[in-house]
This record gives C-alpha cells, sequence and structure tokens, in this order.
C-alpha cells in the first residue's frame, strides 16, 4: 500500500476548504494517515519546492506558500501517487478535468490549492521533511 504527501495550500485554507478537499480525497479511496496545520516561512517553502528554483515563477510560488497556513498530510491507499494526482487535475485550473479539486476550487495556476507529490521517490523525501516516524503508524 503506497503513501503520497499532499498539500492543501494557502489559498484553500483561506476560503475553508479543508473539510471539502479532504472529503473528495476520502471519497477516491485515499485515506488521510497524518494531518497538520502549519505556517511555512519563505525558506521552508524554498526547501520543498528546491527543484524548481531555477523557474521564473519560484519567488511567486514560495511567497505563496508562506503566505497563509496549510495542512500537509499524508495519504495512503492502492497506487495512491498517481490517483490523488488524478484528484487534484491539471496543474492550471483551465485544463482540470470536471470534479477534480483544482476544477473546483483553484483560482490560477499558482494559487491552486493542492500539492501532490509526483513520484515515489518524492512522495518519500516529501513525507520525511514534514513528518517524523512517531507521527506516522
Ligand atoms: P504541485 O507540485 O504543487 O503538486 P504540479 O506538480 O501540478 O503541482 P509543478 O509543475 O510541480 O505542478 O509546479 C509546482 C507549483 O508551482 C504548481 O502547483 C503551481 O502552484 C506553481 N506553478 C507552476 N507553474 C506556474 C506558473 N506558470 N505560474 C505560477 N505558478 C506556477
Ligand atoms: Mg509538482
Amino acid at each position: 500500500i503506497e503513501r503520497t504527501l499532499s498539500i492543501i495550500k494557502p489559498d484553500a485554507t483561506a476560503r475553508n476548504l479543508t473539510g471539502k478537499i479532504n472529503a473528495k480525497f476520502e471519497e477516491a479511496g485515499l485515506r488521510i494517515v497524518a494531518q497538520k496545520r502549519i505556517l511555512l516561512t519563505v525558506g521552508q517553502a524554498g526547501t520543498f519546492y528546491a527543484v524548481h528554483k531555477e523557474r521564473p515563477f519560484f519567488g511567486e510560488l514560495t511567497e505563496f506558500m508562506a503566505s497563509g497556513p496549510v495542512v500537509v498530510q499524508v495519504l495512503e491507499g492502492e497506487g495512491a501517487i498517481m490517483k490523488n494526482r488524478e484528484v487534484m487535475g491539471a496543474t492550471n485550473p483551465a485544463d482540470a478535468a470536471p470534479g477534480t479539486i483544482r476544477a473546483e476550487f483553484a483560482q490560477s495556476v499558482g494559487e491552486n490549492s493542492v500539492h501532490g507529490s509526483d513520484s515515489p521517490e518524492a512522495a518519500a523525501e516529501e513525507i520525511a521533511y514534514f513528518f517524523s516516524g512517531l507521527e506516522l503508524v
């Protein structure tokens, strides 16, 4: 059984959408096995999104991710990484399939409500960035 790291981003926590987004995960068969609400610094957001540090939107992305609380969570299920990315929908909400989280809730390509790990290697690294072994049962 697979695990993935999910983040409910500041645009979504600001609009009180945590429960509606979590319902989408649970309806898709993903189990929320760890979850906490935290406020990242710009530096911590930059470490998390280090793969994007040469991209033109890096500054905008890290400032956005530090602009308000996020909910970091570990989702578990069969094929959880790909399943979560399906439930999230495309990065740009204009391209996201109907019924996906980004189609329903995202505001723009940057303020797109959720993050999900994109590979098993990324999932392991991202889960370890936010959660200790004691927090994962
Ligand atoms: P995430 O990594 O957050 O799950 P993703 O894998 O769909 O999203 P990435 O290409 O990894 O998309 O981009 C990471 C994040 O950077 C996006 O979710 C979005 O918030 C932001 N981003 C991506 N492209 C742009 C852009 N052109 N302008 C502004 N922000 C962007
Ligand atoms: Mg990504």
